[in-house]
């Protein structure tokens, strides 16, 4: 477990918050913004909902008080969405107002489909009550495009990335190269009707499809932004930040590191290889 603890420090910037600004610190030297992200999902009753709500607002606080460039990003299960909606809207709308206060700004992470209608309702409402909010897409899913229309004409901020769970073929593209089609073309449309959305993808034909789309419709880089995970492809970060694109690192922080870490190790082989290197390494 010690040595699983150590390899996880490539793609988690510490385990508290203290130690994910300081992280965020070091990002925004290199003129990159940060989403933080307090791990935890799936929450198992409402007092540790209600403690991750409080950890949120601790952090938005200490984002202020550090004067660091970061919004937050959160998932809805690890408010208690689970356990009940209202369990889950409580705590939204509480970390909500606290983020109105410091002027910052909250996205909703995307979690496996059978959360996809319950979230998007979720944010809509929040949408329409705090501003403040905005959720992710996933281009896997078959239901996205009419998702995406959904919230551009709401006005709601929409990240788009592929999609890191597991879903059965009826709700999503099992292939690859559909899953890249689906997302072109979502990107398409929100670069087109949606408002500031955030392109998350590790892949440069996705980036290089939105630059060109961008360029043909005349959209200028502070219309949108790229993302990327902490621990993934820091050359590119700066690349793209070199090149005038607004970019954002994901960075999640906390001691329930274990699901988000096993999601990047089934994404991508390499990921792998860098585990067995430093086993090997010592
Ligand atoms: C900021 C951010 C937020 C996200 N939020 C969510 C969310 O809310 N919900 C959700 O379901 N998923 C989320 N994801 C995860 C996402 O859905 C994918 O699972 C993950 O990003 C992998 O897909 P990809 O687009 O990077 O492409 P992949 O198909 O995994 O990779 C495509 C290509 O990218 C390049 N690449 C990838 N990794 C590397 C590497 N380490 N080094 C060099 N090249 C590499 C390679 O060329 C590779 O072939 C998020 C991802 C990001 C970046």
């Amino acid at each position: 477990m010690r040595a699983l603890t150590f390899l996880a420090r490539r793609f988690v910037a510490g385990e508290t918050a203290k130690e994910a600004i300081e992280a965020v610190k070091k990002l925004n030297k290199k003129g990159l913004r940060a989403s933080l992200d307090f791990l935890g999902e799936d929450t198992e009753n409402e007092a540790q909902a209600a403690a991750a709500a409080d950890e949120y607002c601790r952090l938005l606080a200490g984002i202020k008080s550090a004067g660091v460039d970061a919004n937050v990003s959160l998932k809805l299960t690890q408010f208690g969405l689970n356990l009940g909606a209202d369990v889950a809207r409580r705590c939204l709308y509480r970390v909500l107002e606290e983020a109105k206060r410091h002027g910052n700004f909250v996205r909703v992470d995307m979690e496996g489909s059978v959360w996809t209608t319950a979230t998007i309702d979720m944010v809509l409402e929040a949408h329409a009550k705090y501003g403040n909010v905005g959720t992710v897409l996933q281009a896997m899913l078959r239901r996205t495009p009419a998702d995406a229309a959904r919230l551009s004409k709401a006005g709601v901020r929409v990240r788009l990335c592929k999609g890191a769970y597991k879903e059965p073929a009826e709700l999503a593209y099992p292939r690859k190269e559909d899953v890249n089609a689906a997302y072109d073309a979502v990107a398409k449309d929100l670069l087109a009707s949606g408002t500031f959305p955030a392109f998350a993808t590790h892949d440069d034909p996705r980036i290089a499809e939105v630059q060109a789309e961008a360029r043909r419709k005349g959209i200028s880089a502070d219309k949108y932004e790229f993302q990327m995970l902490y621990g993934l492809r820091a050359k590119r970060w700066a690349e793209l930040a070199a090149a005038g694109y607004g970019f954002r690192v994901y960075v999640p922080y906390g001691t329930h590191w274990f699901p988000y870490f096993s999601r990047r190790l089934r994404e991508r082989k390499e990921n792998i290889f860098f585990i067995v290197r430093s086993i090997f390494k010592g």
